[in-house]
């Protein structure tokens, strides 16, 4: 299981340091499941520093596909590979929507992360016109064909999907456990349609949106949620407790 935080555009590096500090204090000793942390690109070489040797680890919110080259205001896998970056969130619905990331761009990023041996926290997820007009499955279906497209089963298997519903994102307003698990369940029997059951089987499925200590446990517990992308509730102590909660 994987416990994510996604820190968004929050924490100067001084924020940043002080805060990782604080969750290594508290969360030392956690060893059942993997905690990854996802600092702005600024704050990702300190808090790396940090973080070096220890048990949580260090994610990127975003990466571009290329190693170097005239990309004004990008950053490649080779430099976060450098920093000790070890997962990278790939196609976060903000990423589509705002800087209007599609699908062939996503895949091309989740190449380039797993190329560079580190880990895609992909992320899936349909708008809130789209479920109320029962488009849910199709969407989500569409993205993770095209986001895994060409992908063999060995480097599918690395890769983690982040089911993250918009209409959750950010809003207060959390999936029901049974809605989410209906999704994941899905996007298992696609994997296993695509590869095999192995693969399916293999392959972590988070779930993220509006995340907080007092539904998470509901969320968790669901045979094929294994384990949550966090935004606003990973910034604060809450991110302690979710991680309590996991144990
Ligand atoms: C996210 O940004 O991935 C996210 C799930 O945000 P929040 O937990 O704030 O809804």
């Amino acid at each position: 299981m994987i416990l994510a935080g996604n820190w968004k555009m929050h924490k100067t590096i001084s924020e940043a340091k002080k805060f990782v500090s604080l969750l290594l204090n508290e969360l030392h000793d956690v060893k059942e499941f993997e905690t990854v942390v996802c600092p702005p690109f600024t704050a990702l070489s300190e808090v790396g520093e940090i973080l070096s040797g220890r048990n949580i680890k260090l994610g990127a919110q975003n990466v571009f596909y290329e190693d170097q080259g005239a990309f004004t205001g990008e950053v490649s896998p080779v430099m976060l590979k450098e920093i000790g970056v070890e997962y990278v969130i790939v196609g976060h619905s903000e990423r589509r929507r705002i800087f209007k990331e599609d699908d062939e761009l996503i895949n091309r990023k989740i190449r380039a992360v797993l190329e560079k041996g580190m880990t895609p926290i992909f992320c899936v997820g349909e708008t809130l016109e789209e479920r109320e007009k029962g488009l849910t499955f199709c969407v989500v279906e569409k993205q993770v064909r095209e986001g895994l497209y060409g992908l063999s089963r060995e480097e599918a298997q690395k890769v983690v999907i982040a089911y993250e519903p918009v209409w959750a994102i950010g809003t207060g307003k959390v999936a029901t456990p049974q809605q989410a698990q209906e999704v994941h369940a899905f996007i298992r029997r696609l994997l296993s349609e695509m590869y095999d059951d192995e693969t399916a089987e293999t392959i972590r499925i988070l779930y993220g949106g509006s995340i907080k200590p007092d539904n998470f446990l509901g969320l968790i517990v669901q045979k094929d949620i294994d384990g949550g992308l966090v935004g606003g509730a990973s910034l604060k102590e809450s991110f302690v407790e979710l991680a309590r909660i996991m144990k």
